[in-house]
């Protein structure tokens, strides 16, 4: 991080305590009233899931400099479910570079349902690494030596952004992996055209395995404080992402990461995210913090209700959203002027 970052997150940090008195107090004010919206369901298409306490509730924000701001259930583990999809598809990118990849995975948004048993019929991609088919193309892309070595690489990854050894809650895992007719369905669609390779069992298995990682709230707000920091975990210091694929991540996020409402989303809060459906959403103010909302209670497009209202909240309250018109131009060509001139 340079010098100009830093400071902008100071005036960012400055104007969120600004805007009520200390951060703590403005999470605390929000997480309040977000207890008593008890709308939504909790998923129970994998029965694992349907074990979740729908009261669950935890807000963490995390900067691009490391500082943790927190409220709730933020220790409480859930599966990641489908918020690892962005993270895998960054693995891909590093183990075989974005043309190799894009042959494999698109990047456009879809009005299908997440887990659509279809595929681009021009080019049988699917249609981006958010939805289901993508994953497991994805997935499918996670280089070495064997199966073992694929599963550690991506644990491996996992333990980088979040700063600490990552776990698979078996019980989740095996409930995916019986339950996951559907995923199989789509794997095998994917080999008919070539777009998954002779592996695809393996890969359909480690797909499973990553949507059931164990992660709290916090975690999911370090991953994004990582990609805010441009790849770089924030307190450990440790590069999780090579920088150069950081904007292709976030990008993805943005347009393709909320379910059915991605649209919506980026209209509205403008921020890169994405949301599983355990009820964890990882949300990223580029170059300045990462957010992590985990409230199990879905709507009725998959995303956690309290978490869409939270990150809305925060967007509008502090003007995080990507397309505010924040810099003006003359301190924008002041900067350009004087980079010119060094
Ligand atoms: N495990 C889920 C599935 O493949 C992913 C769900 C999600 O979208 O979070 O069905």
């Amino acid at each position: 991080m340079n010098i100009e970052q830093s400071d902008e997150i100071d005036l960012l940090l400055g104007r969120m305590k600004a805007a009520t008195a200390p951060l703590r107090t403005t999470l605390r004010e929000i997480h309040d009233r977000g207890r008593g919206d008890h709308r939504g369901e909790v998923a129970t298409y994998i029965p694992e899931l349907a074990k979740a306490n729908p009261d669950w509730f935890g807000i963490c924000i995390v900067t691009a400099k490391g500082d943790i701001f927190e409220v709730g259930d933020v220790q409480q583990t859930f599966s990641i479910q489908s918020v690892s999809k962005p993270f895998l598809f960054g693995l891909a990118l590093e183990d075989h570079g974005l043309d190799a990849v894009l042959r494999k995975v698109g990047v456009e948004p879809t009005g299908e349902a997440f887990n659509a048993i279809v595929l681009d019929e021009v080019s049988n991609r699917p249609f981006n690494p958010m939805v289901n088919a993508g994953a497991i193309a994805t997935a499918d892309l996670i280089a070495g030596t064997d199966y073992p070595d694929r599963l550690s690489r991506m644990l491996a990854m996992f333990g980088r952004y979040v700063g600490r050894e990552v776990h698979v809650d078996n019980k989740v895992f095996l409930s995916e992996r019986i339950t996951g007719h559907r995923n199989r369905a789509i794997g095998h669609l994917m080999r008919n055209f070539g777009m998954v390779g002779d592996r695809f069992e393996e890969s359909l298995e480690l797909y499973f395995q990553q949507c059931s990682l164990l992660v709290t709230c916090r975690d999911l707000a370090m991953m994004g404080a990582t990609l805010a920091n441009g790849g770089v975990n924030p307190q450990t210091r440790e590069r999780a992402l090579d920088a150069r694929y950081v904007k292709y991540l976030q990008s993805v996020m943005l347009s393709c990461g909320m379910y059915d409402s991605a649209g919506e989303w980026a209209f509205r809060v403008g921020l890169p995210a994405k949301s599983g459906v355990s009820g964890g959403i990882v949300a990223v103010v580029p170059g300045k913090l990462g957010i992590g909302v985990f409230s199990p209670r879905l709507d009725s497009r998959g995303n956690s209700v309290r978490g869409v209202a939270v990150c809305t909240e925060l967007s509008e309250r502090f003007g995080l959203h990507a397309f505010e018109s924040g810099v003006p131009l003359e301190s924008l060509e002041q900067q350009l002027d004087h980079r010119g001139r060094r």
